[in-house]
């Protein structure tokens, strides 16, 4: 049974989904894990007939906890303030909001959409003000829980609720003496003295109360997170415990997942700088490549990505189920991880996208590639043949391995080959002369005979061939890659390379 449905079979009436981000920097791929998997398991609800729904949370009254590096030192002065209340680099808009809208722009091009809630206006809208009022009433059973299932002890003047300075604008550094009524006193050590509203944004929940007032808020029933919620007396151990005991509420059912390493480069973290942006990952990545590079896998299994040559391979995998599809030869498993990795395009005549990575290392125009493609009849979507070009133009300028990469050599220009290499040649230009159609195939029929007839070995009678076209012993699938290029260049160079 495919790991989604598996997941949610037993779950009985109405399902929310929820992830989140705080969005304090440029969201990564492992970020996209997170989202995914959200998205995986509630698409896979929606398979198995359940009534469900899937929340985004934008935890954007968080606090900016440090000067990252992608950010100038005048940020000093923003630390510990809320990220919504901070303006962004660059541009009009607020800290949080520069980072989650290309984001939110990605995840939509995945067919990801969930409904988006930020955290800061659940906060304005006194959303968390009921709750809030229970912790600090019952603050004392509330530590009891924390410090026992988390077995730290909590300072002593610790208080479930962190007001805002009205000075500062701080979060963080505003300490509670006294509550009363709907209000929060505390000192700053800026020296300002005040009170907030705890039905108001003018302050917050620490995060270990917070995850579970909106879990109860919102009604989630089912929460993915990463392993760093998910240790033992970690925040998901001490949020169940505060769900069920204080807020009556039952955890949802929880699901870690792992991380994305990137191969060679260890994990992926938004702290170490070792990292690529989700946005950029749509530069080379198909968006339902995307989605099948995360649905394939449990989240109990780490993903290792690895954007040379292994996300080829993985291209190949999926286009080769993409295919079986077509010949009605999946089994159940196959088809919904399919179900679950499309993302409602209709893509599935797109032409290989190895094959593109070959076409565009021949042609630099866009619409010489189109016409070498629809030659033969096929036609295709015009919007998403252009986007894939232009990801396999990406990939081989940015991510491709030397042994992907080659530069055609001109008509004429100089080659040198022994005799069992000029046998193979000019036997190749024969067959290819005589042949009737100009597709890959047949192509790569009158290479092997070609071969056969001069009695080399395949490698060798290969090594040949690519030299003469791209000067390298080795090079893109034959027959593809010279039906991509003109018959007449074709033929040209090897009756060229023949008679030198
Ligand atoms: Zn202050």
């Amino acid at each position: 049974m495919y790991w989604g449905i598996s997941l949610v079979r037993d779950l009985e009436g109405k399902q929310k989904v929820s992830t989140g981000i705080s969005p304090s920097g440029p969201i990564h791929l492992g970020n996209l894990r997170e989202i995914l998997t959200g998205d995986i398991i509630y698409k896979s609800m929606l398979l198995s007939g359940k009534d469900a729904s899937f929340i985004y949370l934008c935890d954007d009254i968080d606090p900016l906890r440090k000067v990252y590096p992608f950010l100038p030192q005048s940020y000093s002065e923003h630390v510990g303030k809320p990220l919504r209340d901070i303006p962004a680099p660059e541009g009009a808009d607020t800290y949080s909001e520069y980072f989650l809208a290309p984001f939110l722009k990605s995840i939509e091009t995945m067919d990801v959409r969930p409904e988006v809630i930020r955290t800061g206006n659940l906060y304005a809208e006194g959303k968390f003000g009921d709750i809030t009022k229970i912790f600090i009433e019952r603050k004392e059973e509330v530590r009891d829980i924390l410090q026992s299932i988390s077995g730290r002890d909590l300072e002593e003047n610790w208080f479930p609720y962190n007001p805002r300075c009205s000075s500062c604008g701080r979060i963080n550094s505003a300490v509670p003496y006294d509550f009363s009524d709907r209000y929060v006193y505390y000192r700053c050590s800026c020296g300002n003295e005040g009170k907030s509203d705890i039905y108001t944004d003018q302050g917050k929940l620490p995060w270990r109360l917070e995850w579970p007032a909106k879990w109860k808020i919102l009604g989630v029933t089912f929460e993915p997170f990463g392993k760093d919620h998910g240790t033992q007396g970690g925040s998901y151990d001490t949020g169940k415990a505060i769900s069920e005991k204080i807020l009556d509420y039952p955890a949802p059912r929880p699901q870690m997942f792992e991380r994305i390493l990137l191969k060679g480069k260890g994990a992926m973290h938004s702290s170490t700088g070792i990292n690529i942006p989700a946005t950029e990952i749509l530069d080379f990545v198909p968006p339902e490549m995307v989605r099948y590079m995360m649905a394939r896998v449990p989240p109990s299994r780490h993903i290792e990505f690895d954007p040379e040559s292994g996300f080829l391979n993985l291209m190949d995998e999926y286009e080769r189920l993409i295919k079986l599809r077509g010949e009605n030869k999946l089994d159940e498993d196959q088809m919904t991880l399919l179900d679950i990795s499309l993302t409602g395009r209709k893509n599935d005549e797109i032409p290989d996208y190895r094959h593109l990575t070959t076409l565009v290392q021949i042609y630099s125009r866009d619409d010489q590639i189109e016409r070498i493609l629809e030659k033969n009849g096929n036609k295709y979507d015009h919007d998403i043949l252009h986007e894939r070009i232009k990801q396999a133009r990406h990939w081989v300028m940015n991510y491709a391995p030397e042994s992907s990469r080659f530069h055609i050599l001109d008509e004429e220009s100089p080659v040198q080959l022994n005799e069992d290499g000029k046998k193979v040649i000019c036997n190749l230009m024969a067959n290819i002369k005589s042949l009737e159609t100009w597709n890959a195939e047949a192509i790569h029929e009158a290479a092997r005979k070609a071969i056969q007839q001069s009695s080399v070995s395949p490698s060798e009678g290969f090594s040949y061939i690519y030299r003469v076209f791209i000067g390298k012993d080795r090079g893109p699938r034959l027959g593809f890659f010279l039906e991509g290029m003109e018959r007449d260049k074709v033929e040209k160079r090897l009756s060229f390379s023949c008679g030198a």
